[in-house]
């Protein structure tokens, strides 16, 4: 993966996925690249990233207070915590909550 994160560039970043797998570089004698072009979400996409706008602020903390009255449960992830993760944070943030919180409650 090549980020491009210069303006007069138009798409964001350029992905060979065969390198993702480098143990099957030889079983490929083809390869797809292609570039990863941004832009605002619209009506019947899928909001992928979630954006931080204030009216949502108000509806998150709604959420988290009814989220932390409801006994033994909690939240993780993108969707869940409704912050931007990248993967490994995301594996991350489950693994310590089923280390901690998850252990603690369900023992
Ligand atoms: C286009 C794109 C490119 C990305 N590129 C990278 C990258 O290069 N590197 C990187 O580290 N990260 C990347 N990410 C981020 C990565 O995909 C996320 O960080 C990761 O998937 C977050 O994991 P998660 O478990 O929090 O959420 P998700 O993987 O989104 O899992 C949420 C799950 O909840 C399910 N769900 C939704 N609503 C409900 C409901 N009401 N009831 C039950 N289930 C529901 C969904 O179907 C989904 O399976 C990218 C994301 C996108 C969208």
């Amino acid at each position: 993966m090549i980020n491009a994160p210069d303006r007069d560039v138009p798409f964001t970043r350029t992905i060979e996925h065969k390198f993702f797998a480098p143990w099957e570089l030889e079983a490929h004698d083809k390869t797809v690249v292609y570039r990863e072009y941004s832009r605002a979400c619209g009506e019947g996409d899928i909001p992928y990233y979630p954006v931080r706008l204030v009216a949502a602020q108000a509806l998150l903390e709604h959420y988290e207070a009814r989220a932390r009255a409801e006994p033994r449960v909690t939240f993780v992830g993108r969707l869940g915590t409704y912050q931007y993760l990248d993967m490994d944070r995301a594996i991350a943030q489950a693994l310590e909550v089923t280390k901690t919180w998850f252990l603690a409650e369900y023992r």
